[in-house]
């Protein structure tokens, strides 16, 4: 077994996810810590709290990779005084590097919207707009059985907007924020479209275009893809015989 540097779960992840493939106003890569950090273990999140950082130091993370970044917005100063000063203050006392893979990881086979599909053993599936999933559900249900089916999945009360008798047989996917997605879930052919977080102007058009949308909460639609991508790490890191354990959090 070899020793792992930040640098080599960076080089992992890049090869999963390029970094480079990210939105330009978004904010991926090693951005607290180390490349040259030994790192034995990992942890796996959604977000960078306060709670997760107490986590890492509790399994003695070196390396948390969390899927929303720090620094979205430039920032002048890092000082207690803000929420985001603290974590990046708690990071650095505690010797604790970030990685933050987010919109290249929504473009990846390693996504939300991909890890929903799954779970909702969707058929035919492709990715349309970068960002969505579209496919067709082993039967056609109706728009009510159909939300408490993706309640049962996401472990979580799900929102119904629309004809609740609607058969629907496609269905489009983005785990997370994407309301506007619902044009291009029109243009797959889905008659119903499930996403995090919808805007009420949204509901109207999309509902007035004849398509169901559901709206299953930002953490609840995107958390499937942190237990995939601990167990995907894992592999990978086995397969290069380095010495890390990789964990994954729920906390956000
Ligand atoms: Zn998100």
């Amino acid at each position: 077994m070899k020793q792992a540097r930040v640098e080599d779960i960076y080089n992992i992840l890049n090869d999963m996810a390029p970094f480079e493939t990210a939105e330009d106003f978004d904010n991926v890569g090693l951005l607290v810590g180390d490349k040259e950090q030994i790192v034995n273990n990992v942890l796996v999140a959604l977000d960078l709290s306060d709670d997760t950082i107490e986590y890492a130091l509790k399994i003695n993370a070196q390396l948390v990779v969390a899927h929303h970044p720090l620094m979205f917005s430039p920032i002048h100063s890092i000082t207690m005084d803000s929420y985001e000063g603290r974590l990046i203050i708690k990071l650095i006392k505690n010797n604790i590097s970030f990685i933050a893979a987010h919109t290249n990881m929504d473009k990846s086979p390693y996504s939300a919207s991909w890890q929903l599909a799954k779970l909702l053993s969707l058929k035919n599936t492709s990715m349309v707009d970068e960002y969505i999933f579209v496919g067709d559900l082993p039967e056609p249900l109706s728009a009510n059985e159909l939300c408490l089916q993706l309640e049962k999945t996401l472990s979580q009360k799900v929102v119904l907007r629309g004809d609740e008798k609607h058969m629907i047989k496609r269905l489009a996917i983005t785990g997370g924020s994407y309301s506007e997605g619902f044009y291009s879930a029109i243009d797959a052919g889905a008659e119903a479209y499930l996403t995090g977080e919808l805007r009420h102007h949204h509901i109207l058009e999309a509902n007035s275009l004849g398509l169901v949308l559901f709206e299953g909460g930002h953490f609840e639609t995107e958390y499937p893809m942190v237990p995939n991508l601990t167990e995907c790490l894992q592999k990978d890191v086995n397969a290069l015989e380095l010495n890390v354990r990789v964990f994954s959090s729920r906390l956000s």
